[in-house]
């Protein structure tokens, strides 16, 4: 591994000089965040207009070489646990932890054919590094593809290894979500799915939220989206609202534009209002 320095603004996934794992320094879990990416062509079934994945494909991984992808994360733990990683590559003390691993890559990790397995080789590792139920373990998905059953297997798995699951919800009417993510996802689907994810690991909705055009969503987008949480209140854990992050590689970038602080956390205390579901907010 090389020895650049791992910054909060910075968040390329070749700088470990691995194939599937990336470390990324996180402010927001004040520490260094494991990705795994199984998208390496960078090819997803979705294409969200906010997405900061550069050169995006409409598509489906190419074949995980799974031998790799262990031995991978082995040796980067490995190193982080019990090497000079973390005091070589993260220049702030109090951010020399690890925070988590998240199955978060270049595209909706669930559609490689072999997502369980991959779930499968970062359980058995964590479980050899004794940070099982110590490290956190997350997916984040679109979760359009928990209808599969080789899916859900790998979500079963995925709680067996004390794991949990950010779903994205970024708008409630299939219109906004044609707009947003350019999928034709329809509101009945995604509680379906969402409900489905549920029962296997605990879920996150994760929803990003800002303006386009210089226009904030409006009543309307905000009445669906209540309306979808209202019918998976009762399920989930609780809801992630981000505002834009970092800048999105999409043809729409233009015309994206970040909501105040102070718009987006209204908007979160009327989720909860409305709903009964905290919001953790991420402006
Ligand atoms: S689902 Fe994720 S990877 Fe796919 S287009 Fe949306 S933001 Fe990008």
């Amino acid at each position: 591994m090389n020895d650049t320095l791992l910054t909060v603004a910075d968040h390329r996934r070749d700088q470990a000089g691995l194939n599937y794992v990336y470390p990324v320094l996180s402010r927001r879990a004040r520490g260094v965040s494991i990705g795994v990416n199984l998208n390496l062509n960078r090819a997803c079934n979705w294409a969200c207009v906010y997405c900061q994945v550069e050169n995006l494909r409409r598509g489906a991984p190419d074949a995980i070489d799974l031998k790799m992808l262990e031995s991978e994360l082995d040796g980067f733990l490995d190193e982080a646990l019990r090497g000079d990683y973390l005091a070589r590559h993260v220049a702030e003390a109090e951010y020399r932890r690890l925070a988590d691993i998240a199955f978060s890559g270049e595209g909706e990790p669930t559609s490689a054919a072999e997502f369980s397995d991959a779930v499968a080789r970062v359980a058995a590792v964590l479980e050899r590094h004794h940070l099982k139920g110590r490290l956190p373990l997350r997916l984040i998905t679109n979760g359009s593809l928990i209808h599969k059953a080789s899916v859900r297997q790998g979500l079963a798995t995925l709680a067996a290894a004390g794991g949990e699951i950010w779903f994205k919800v970024d708008r409630g009417d299939a219109a906004g979500m044609l707009a947003v993510n350019k999928t034709s996802s329809t509101p009945e689907q995604v509680a379906r799915h969402l409900r489905l994810a549920a029962k296997l690991a605990p879920t996150w909705v994760q929803t990003c939220w800002f303006a386009r055009n210089g226009i904030a969503p409006d009543s309307a987008a905000e009445n669906s989206y209540l309306e979808l949480l209202l019918q998976v209140a009762d399920v989930i854990q609780g809801v992630h609202l981000y505002g834009l992050a970092r800048p999105s590689h999409q043809p729409e970038a233009w015309e994206l534009g970040r909501l105040g602080v102070e718009a987006l956390a209204d908007w979160g205390q009327r989720m909860t209002q409305k709903t009964g579901v905290r919001v953790m907010l991420s402006p």
